[in-house]
């Protein structure tokens, strides 16, 4: 009998297919032991499993040795990992033999407690913990026999739909867009950076599903609605499946291709709109000049860190070079590494703060570890000649961080001119408006600065309180909140009296349902995702500037986001609807 089970879509679509379960969280192991017996047998157990961790891992270093070079040697430390019979393995087995603990038990207790070692070390030790952990699970998942770990998606043989407790950043980075169909998970919320990065690989995906890993076992069918009802149908009947094919003949539909050069985003009232993309690959600008945008608004650099690669100053340099020659003679805006939150990488720590949303996070990150950042600001320095490059730098809070961060900048470059490197000197540089405080003092950082944009995501995220992978207070987190209107409506003011750009990058810039707030707000640059581009084009030609102004003012001076919202639903409803309502 089919059962169903709702969440939250992050990335809208449809997908039917086999399931395909994956364990990827912290797993927990309860003590357990065996008898006398059979400690010899379990031992022998605990080898083989560490060798079925180890060839798989092995498989997986030289995939990304083909595919990244020598980035790939993180997964090569995995090795080392397993391969420690002083530290680890021997341990683990003279526990086996003296407390009869099961394979399973003694692993994790082993590997938490040398894990815990590496943490009270300091750094660099303790940025090696999520190593040591993801081995642990990964072992552990040998020893389970059930479960696939993560690991297995990279080399999937057929498509499948993954079911997960949650995904990371990376984990989700790592996905094959050609075999994963889609995906849903127990925990996860709208805004997180995974939900963002589904979207833009285009991959279906549902989450905050609480339970959706315990209903479904691999192999089994299931479809995923991310159209209709956010709903994941495991065992399908036939009504279900004629169901979803009737949503998917009409989401065929719903997806022509709108290029710019033919339909332009202009409002009814002659209102230009310039379209950017936002990116977080080099290799997604061919989708946005198929498309006709007018340059990148936000390339989120960090996630070519993240899914196991780690390009170095040269390998950054030539990512970004590609970028600018593909994108001119249309600028890119090159957001430095945003790190910290939901998204870390293992050289500089994070994920291990009680509140890392409000903790070492992005700009703050990047002056903690000034290296890596001024390594990063070579490479796109030295890029800068291919193109037209904009430098941008998350999370700033006020002018004086802001001009922190040029300060480093500015080091950068006259270092690249006593080694005689070119660059570019009229790079402009920008700062995301994202922090309540930034957009508070505006006026400040625009006298440092070239341009601003808003990241509306964290904006909604600081100004309401509301951690926006949380899918506890999902339904809290709302852009077209007043008080966020009004950071948004002040920044704008701003960059208008000191007649500087102003764009928008955050979600909230690529939803049609949206595209009168951002113009009523004075926007005319809007960054979002390839995909978000035709349904955002064709709202706004169907929009008069004049008419949206009206709207924000309205929903600004609203009592709340229920209020606000109400205002927005009703203009944007079409108006044979809205007759038939006063009538
Ligand atoms: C934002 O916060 O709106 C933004 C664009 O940045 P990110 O989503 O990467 O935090
Ligand atoms: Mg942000």
């Amino acid at each position: 009998m089919s059962r169903r089970v709702r969440g939250t879509v992050v990335s809208e679509g449809l997908a039917r297919g086999e399931a395909l379960v994956v364990a990827t969280g912290e797993v927990s192991v309860p003590e357990g032991h065996v008898s006398e017996h059979q400690v010899e047998r379990e031992v022998q157990r605990f080898r083989r499993a560490v060798e079925g961790a180890r060839t798989e891992i092995a498989r997986e270093e030289k995939a990304a040795r083909e595919r990244l070079g020598e980035m790939s040697e993180i997964i090569g430390w995995y090795l080392t990992i397993l391969a420690d019979e002083t530290t680890l393995l021997q341990p683990i087995e003279a526990m086996m033999r003296r407390e009869r603990f099961t394979a399973k038990y003694a692993t994790f207790r082993r590997f938490s407690e040398v894990a815990a070692q590496f943490e009270g070390a300091g750094e660099p030790m303790a940025s090696r913990v999520p190593d040591i952990i993801d081995v642990k699970r990964r072992l552990i998942a040998h020893l389970r026999g059930g479960r696939k770990p993560l690991g297995e998606l990279e080399r999937l043989q057929r498509k499948v739909v993954i079911i997960a407790d949650d995904l990371t950043p990376s984990q989700a980075a790592s996905l094959d867009r050609e075999k994963v169909l889609a995906f849903a998970t127990d925990r996860g919320g709208p805004a997180g950076h995974t939900a963002i990065l589904a979207r833009h690989l285009g991959i279906p995906a549902i989450v905050g599903l609480d339970n959706v890993t315990s209903m479904v076992r691999s192999g089994e069918p299931v479809i995923i609605d991310g159209l209709s009802r956010g709903e994941v149908i495991v065992d399908p009947n036939q009504d279900d499946v004629h169901e979803y094919q009737v949503l998917s003949r009409r989401l065929q539909a719903r997806r022509r291709r709108v290029h710019l050069d033919q339909e332009r985003a202009l409002t009814k009232d002659d209102v230009p709109i310039t379209i950017l993309g936002n990116i977080d690959r080099g290799e997604q600008v061919g989708g946005l000049r198929e498309l006709g945008v007018e340059g990148v608004g936000l390339f989120r650099t960090e996630f070519l860190f993240l899914g196991n690669t780690a390009p170095d100053e040269e390998a950054q340099r030539e990512h970004y070079g590609r970028l600018l020659r593909d994108m001119a003679p249309h600028s890119v805006c090159i957001r430095t590494m945003d790190f910290g939150a939901d998204k870390w990488d293992h050289r500089v720590g994070g994920g291990k703060e009680p509140n890392p949303f409000l903790g070492m996070r992005a700009i703050r990150l990047s002056f903690a570890h000034e290296g890596l950042f001024r390594a990063q600001l070579r490479a796109i320095l030295r890029a800068s000649l291919e193109g037209r490059c904009q430098i941008m730098f998350p999370m700033i809070s006020d002018a004086a961080e802001f001009r922190r961060a040029v300060g480093v900048l500015d080091s950068v470059k006259d270092e690249l001119r006593k080694e005689g490197i070119p660059f570019d000197e009229r790079v402009e540089v920008g700062a995301m408006i994202e922090v309540p405080s930034a957009a508070l003092t505006v006026e400040n950082i625009l006298a440092d600065a070239d341009f601003v944009s808003l990241g509306t995501n964290d904006l909604t995220q600081y100004t309401l309180a509301v951690d926006r992978t949380n899918p506890l207070v999902a339904e809290m987190f709302v852009p077209h909140h007043p008080a966020v209107l009004r950071l948004m409506q002040r920044t704008v003011a701003a960059c208008e009296v000191q007649g500087k750009r102003v764009s928008a990058c955050g979600e909230m810039a690529g939803v049609a349902e949206y595209a009168p707030v951002v113009l009523g707000l004075g926007l005319t640059r809007l960054s979002m995702a390839a995909r978000r581009v035709p349904d955002v084009v064709t709202r706004i030609r169907k929009l008069s500037r004049e008419a949206c102004r009206g709207v924000v003012e309205a929903m600004m001076a609203a009592d709340g986001a229920a209020a606000a919202h109400k205002i927005l639903t009703q203009f944007n409803r079409p108006p044979t609807s809205r007759r038939r309502q006063t009538r």
